[in-house]
């Protein structure tokens, strides 16, 4: 028995109680997909660019980029973590260190450096990082007078986007003009929720910055997917709340679903992902099928 209910947290997945099949339930309450393993790519670039946002702390923003960088990264895909917030958690979680190094701050106020100047590699193969500390905060300050301010690290990304399939961008907390500068430059965005209480609240201040960045400065932008992260499948309100952001987001919900688990505080404590930490753990996998997913759903080549 104890097995048997490891495997339903490993998978997220349950059996739809009395369905004639017994096809295999996912969490959203659709049916379960493995999704196929990504084809080889023959050649990079360019890079896709999704922010991971959402004004909330603590929901798995920073959490979800290193291990969905890691994850296509397994797949051969190149990818880029942009570090966007001053805290600096993405480039500690990769173990990055950002004291006396360049960094994203200093790209944002000279346009004329090389980005490749401040780009690190991680321990992962195939995973690049623009790090991130505490100057950074005083970007939102330094930047309001400028011409164009909204599209700075669009114009970053621009002169290295050849190089990766995949750029993704840790946002902070906020929708100040740095997660605006974060949307500016986006192909995509992916919404992590915690499946908590007040898990929706807000949400709909950040569709209408969204909408309001579609409307004045990136037409193209698209909501790639909403994440449930942190979900415990043995609470019934993890369940409940879960059902509340799919009436509430339907398909774009991503069938992936996050579970809960302290792997994770340790992980980013080794500053590595946790698909290398732990690559046999639930939450590895479950990292690796987002990564499937969202190459399934053309939100990454
Ligand atoms: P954000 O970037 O949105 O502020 P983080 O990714 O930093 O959120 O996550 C907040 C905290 O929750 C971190 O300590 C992280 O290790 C932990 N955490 C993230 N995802 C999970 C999870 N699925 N289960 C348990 N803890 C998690
Ligand atoms: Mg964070």
């Amino acid at each position: 028995m104890a097995s048997k209910r490891s495997t339903a947290e490993a998978t997220g997945a349950s059996t739809a109680a009395g369905s004639a099949t017994d096809t295999p339930m996912g969490p959203t309450g659709r049916p379960y997909h493995g999704f196929p393993t990504p084809p080889k790519l023959d050649g990079h670039g360019p890079a896709r660019i999704i922010s991971l946002c959402n004004q909330k702390g603590g929901v798995g923003k920073t959490t979800t980029t290193i291990n969905l960088a890691a994850g296509l990264a397994s797949y051969g895909r190149r990818v880029l973590a942009v570090d966007f917030d001053p805290q600096g958690a993405l480039s500690a979680g990769l173990g990055v260190q950002t004291h006396e190094t360049a960094t994203i701050y200093d790209l944002l106020l000279d346009p004329k450096r090389d980005p490749n100047e401040v780009i690190v590699t991680t321990s992962v193969d195939g995973l690049d990082i623009l790090p991130a500390n505490i100057d950074l905060s005083a970007a939102e300050v330094h930047l309001v007078n400028e011409v164009a301010r909204e599209t700075i690290l669009a114009r970053v990304l621009r002169k290295v986007a050849g190089d990766y399939d995949v750029i993704l961008i840790d946002c902070q907390p906020s929708l100040g003009l740095l997660t605006v500068n974060a949307l500016t430059a986006s192909h995509g965005v992916l919404i992590p929720l915690e499946c908590e209480f007040f898990a929706l609240r807000g949400v709909a201040l950040l569709i209408e910055t969204i909408d309001k960045v579609r409307d004045r400065l990136n037409p193209a932008i698209q909501l790639d997917g909403v994440l449930a992260t942190m979900y415990d499948p043995r609470t019934l309100h993890s369940r409940e709340v879960l059902e509340r952001v799919v009436d509430a987001f339907g398909d774009d919900v991503l069938e992936t679903v996050i579970g809960r688990t302290v792997k994770f505080p340790d992980a980013s404590v080794a500053g590595v992902p946790i698909t290398k930490f732990a690559p046999e753990h639930s939450a590895a996998q479950a990292y690796l099928r987002l990564a499937r997913e969202l190459v399934a759903r053309g939100a990454v080549a």
